[in-house]
């Protein structure tokens, strides 16, 4: 060594801020390369010196502008819910005025809630805008059909709530799950857990619409096997993509291969649960007839003629595109060797 370790240390704070001479740095960094004990103080040094300090200082800076931005648009939001109440005053003023008793008031009332679900929540929110927008547009929606149904004396309530809430569901319960998901550690599911929850309302469409047509036999039938079969292939496509353990490519190819078998064995398998009631309509694989091409003089065959065709397609396609995955799976296998 041609310095002593003490002269090193001395200028390693000059170094650290880059204000030492070109000389002083070349000699610095020589000494550091040979010497573990001056190495590990420069490095220190450098963890928790003016960079810490200047993160510290912008992170400071950032969150009192957040502060200050956050306080301006929930005095926004105040001032809108305060416009929002006129026409909520006016309106309890000539119920009560014509009526001498509150009734359409809460259709006014409620449905100037969705407005202000819509155009309020977004500046009161702190965190989480578009989730709380979400929930609370919802609910509001659904308080706006219950106070309409008895307004209107309606036995409707159920179905129209129920269907809105599934409408609503398909495109925007993952904007509400996601978040709450990651707040719960359960982010490893949400894809689960958006299904599940889409899958209850569904099941609660059709069991309240069932209840208002006072559906028959015939109805529950219809209804639950033919949805069920549906939401069967939905959550096998949930858990073959997010639990199964092969590649993407392995993984498509099986759900190409499973779609068009499950589309193209559809009619039979509905029709063999459906025929117990009634609802079975015989056009499934049951006409196949290859030899008779695909003239539309016989829709049955047709229609058996096509679906197979669909079936083997897909099957080919799935099957290319799974072992093209398992090669690549075990060329990456040896490769990582
Ligand atoms: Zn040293």
């Amino acid at each position: 060594m041609k310095y002593d370790c003490d002269i090193i240390q001395d200028l390693l704070p000059l170094y650290q801020d880059k204000i030492c001479s070109g000389k002083s740095r070349a000699i610095v960094e020589e000494h550091i390369s040979g010497c573990t004990v001056c190495r590990k103080m420069a490095e220190q040094m450098g963890d928790n010196t003016v960079e810490e300090k200047l993160t510290w200082e912008k992170n400071n800076v950032i969150h009192k502008h957040q502060t200050l931005v956050n306080r301006k648009t929930t005095t926004i939001g105040m001032a809108m819910a305060g416009i929002l109440m006129i026409p909520v005053l006016v309106c309890l003023i000539c119920n009560l005025a014509i009526g001498h008793a509150l009734d359409w008031f809460f259709i006014v009332l409620t449905a100037m809630l969705l407005v202000a679900s819509l155009i309020v929540v977004p500046f009161i929110a702190v965190t989480k805008r578009l989730m709380w927008v979400i929930v609370t547009a919802t609910a509001s929606l659904i308080l706006l059909l219950l106070t309409c149904c008895i307004y209107t004396r309606g036995t409707w309530f159920f179905v129209a709530s129920s269907g809105s809430i599934l409408g609503i569901s398909v495109f925007f319960a993952p904007f509400v799950i996601v978040p709450l998901s990651r707040e719960t550690k359960l982010e490893r599911h949400r894809a689960a857990l958006t299904v599940l929850w889409d899958t209850i309302w569904l099941y609660l469409l059709l069991t309240t619409c069932g209840m208002y047509i006072h559906g028959d036999k015939r109805y529950w039938y219809l209804a639950m096997t033919i949805s069920t079969y549906i939401v069967v292939l939905v959550w096998i496509y949930v858990l073959v993509i997010d639990y199964g353990k092969r590649n993407g490519q392995i993984k498509a190819g099986i759900l190409v291969a499973l779609s068009g078998i499950w589309l193209g064995v559809a009619n039979d398998v509905l029709n063999f649960f459906l025929a117990p009631v009634g609802a079975a309509d015989g056009h499934g694989l049951g006409g196949l007839d290859l030899g008779r091409g695909f003239s539309v003089d016989d829709i049955t065959v047709l229609n058996a003629n096509l679906l197979f065709v669909i079936i083997v397609v897909s099957v080919c396609v799935g099957g290319m595109m799974v072992c093209h995955g398992i090669v690549k799976e075990k060329m990456e296998h040896e490769s990582e060797k």
